[in-house]
């Protein structure tokens, strides 16, 4: 077991690559408490997890929410040795026709809301702690829309290189994980929720003609690589980007 007697806090665990993490962090050892908006998602994955998992309602990006997390947690379930800030969404923000709030909504959630899950979690952290970051592929594409998106995925990385050297001293690893085209419900949210099947099914086709493995990813395959990176297995592995996409941004 790489994570026994470990505790992992994994925001967005009620969903997609969050909650293939926490059931792998569970099956390794660990006790992890899970956060999310949705209420329903989170008590099926809590009751899934039992006796091994706690589920917390919280918005990353309401600071009220944080500050209640953070002491239930402190009370509740006691120091933590893990940090998977992984809560995020997607959004199209085509340059010349973006409404702000939206832009804001993006940023405030992946970037505001991950820096600050940190920053909340840090006093709780045991020496020798990992924190993980989720990013995206989209740090290196360049895709039309996704302007929003991409600026927060490259932040992460660039904010995960200065945290690492803020806690360098206790051993504290800081990293990203970097997904590429991952089969979880983000790609039925948000501006895709109303796609219709054949729109789908065309996007589909297109993101694995991208792909060098021609397939998109499972959710339990970007899990592996969290696990990795929460674990002693990468005990020398600090302040990178871990490219986790079939080789889609890396081969032709
Ligand atoms: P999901 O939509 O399945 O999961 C997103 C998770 O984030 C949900 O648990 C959701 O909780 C949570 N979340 C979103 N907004 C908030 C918020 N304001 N406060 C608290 N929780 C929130 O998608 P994925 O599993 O794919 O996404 C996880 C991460 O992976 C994201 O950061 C995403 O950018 C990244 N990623 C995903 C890729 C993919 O292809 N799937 C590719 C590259 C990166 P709730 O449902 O309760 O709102």
């Amino acid at each position: 077991m790489k994570l026994a007697g470990k505790k992992a806090l994994i925001t967005g665990g009620n969903s997609g690559i969050g909650l293939a993490t926490a059931r792998l962090f569970v099956a390794e050892g660990a006790e992890v408490a899970i956060t999310g908006r949705d209420q329903e998602t989170l008590k099926g994955a809590i009751t899934e997890l039992r006796p091994n998992a706690r589920g917390y309602r919280a918005d990353v990006t309401a600071a009220e929410d944080r500050k209640q997390l953070f002491s239930a947690l402190a009370k509740e379930f006691g120091n933590l040795d893990i940090v998977f800030a992984n809560a995020g969404i997607s959004g199209r923000t085509v340059t010349g026709a973006t409404d702000e709030a939206i832009f804001e909504n993006i940023i405030y959630t992946n970037l505001n809301g991950a820096f600050f899950t940190v920053n909340s979690a840090v006093p709780l952290l045991n020496d020798n702690g990992s924190i993980i970051f989720n990013g995206s592929v989209h740090n290196h594409l360049g895709q039309s829309g996704m302007a929003a998106y991409a600026a927060t995925k490259g932040g992460l990385v660039s904010m995960a290189r200065a945290i690492a050297a803020d806690l360098a001293p206790r051993n504290i690893r800081v990293n990203v994980v970097a997904p590429g085209a991952t089969k979880t419900p983000i790609w039925k949210r948000g501006s895709r929720a109303n796609d219709t099947a054949e729109q789908s099914a065309k996007l589909a086709d297109f993101v694995s003609s991208s792909i060098a493995l021609g397939r998109w990813g499972e959710p339990e395959e970007l899990a592996k690589a969290v696990l990795f990176l929460a674990s002693a297995d990468s005990s020398y592995i600090n302040a990178i980007e871990l490219v986790v996409d079939g080789g889609m941004t890396g081969a032709p």
